[in-house]
């Protein structure tokens, strides 16, 4: 089987007006193309088409942070994954823990909208992850399990689907499990996700960690065998930081 691309993606959150957004995007595109690995920003949606405009180097990957599940149609405030894709954009983050909280987003919620960026031939980057008390609980496994099945579309394949394992209290929080934890957690996702979607689908698919991942922090993360990546959030807002991170694949 072919090597997995590494990818490294930045998510802005709800953080950047104008003009240090692009300030940002620029300064994450000068310090790219060192590496054969995917780098990745996910601006604010009104950002979006802006960003990619002022990128001349085509070094970066767009994504977006959300979208709606349908294409067009009366949806007051909602952007759909065609327009997304008018912008610029080549993936879109779907199932961001702030989502499923914030806005009360299901599973099938969630695998409706991955199928909505597949129709626009984009790339989905889904998350899950476990609450701190579900992890107390010992309930880890059957938590992901659950968020596999409910948000993974059947259609999901290692070109058009890239997971974020996203362990919900290490976001934002200067948490980490330890890089064993981490690749164990892994090692689990890629073992389910071949029953569901079969061995070559499961051994091709990205598999990214997410939450407080940092410079000092993400060699050990990365080297590890499943963790194909990063999902950054806060780091992602300082380009020296993010290039760091990228720095630390192996
Ligand atoms: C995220 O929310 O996707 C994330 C990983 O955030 P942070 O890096 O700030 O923990």
């Amino acid at each position: 089987t072919e090597p997995r691309r590494p990818v490294i993606a930045g998510n802005w959150k709800m953080n950047c007006l104008l003009d240090a957004g692009l300030d940002l995007a620029q300064a994450v595109e000068d310090g790219a193309g060192g590496r054969d690995c995917e780098i990745v920003i996910c601006p604010p949606h009104v950002l979006l088409h802006p960003v990619n405009v002022a990128l001349e180097d085509n070094l970066l990957g767009l994504g977006a942070q959300d979208c709606h599940v349908a294409e067009k149609g009366a949806h007051t405030g909602d952007v759909s994954a065609a327009m997304l894709a008018d912008a610029g954009c080549g993936y879109v983050i779907v199932g961001h823990s702030e989502r499923r909280v914030d806005h009360g987003e299901s599973d099938d919620l969630v695998r409706a909208k991955a199928e909505s960026v597949f129709a626009q031939e984009l790339v989905a980057i889904i998350c899950i992850g476990e609450t701190e008390a579900e992890r107390d609980d010992g309930r880890t496994e059957a938590v992901l399990a659950k968020q596999l099945d409910g948000s993974v579309p059947a259609g999901s394949n290692a070109a058009n689907t890239i997971i974020a394992y996203e362990p919900v209290w290490a976001i934002g929080t200067g948490k980490t499990p330890t890089a064993d934890e981490a690749q164990n957690v892994h090692s689990f996702i890629r073992r389910y996700l071949a029953e569901k979607l079969g061995d070559d689908i499961a051994s091709g698919m990205r598999i990214l960690y997410g939450g407080s991942m940092k410079p000092s922090n993400a060699a050990e993360l990365l080297a590890q065998a499943d963790i194909d990546g990063g999902l950054i959030g806060g780091a992602s807002l300082n380009a020296g930081d993010f290039h760091g991170i990228v720095e630390c694949l192996p």
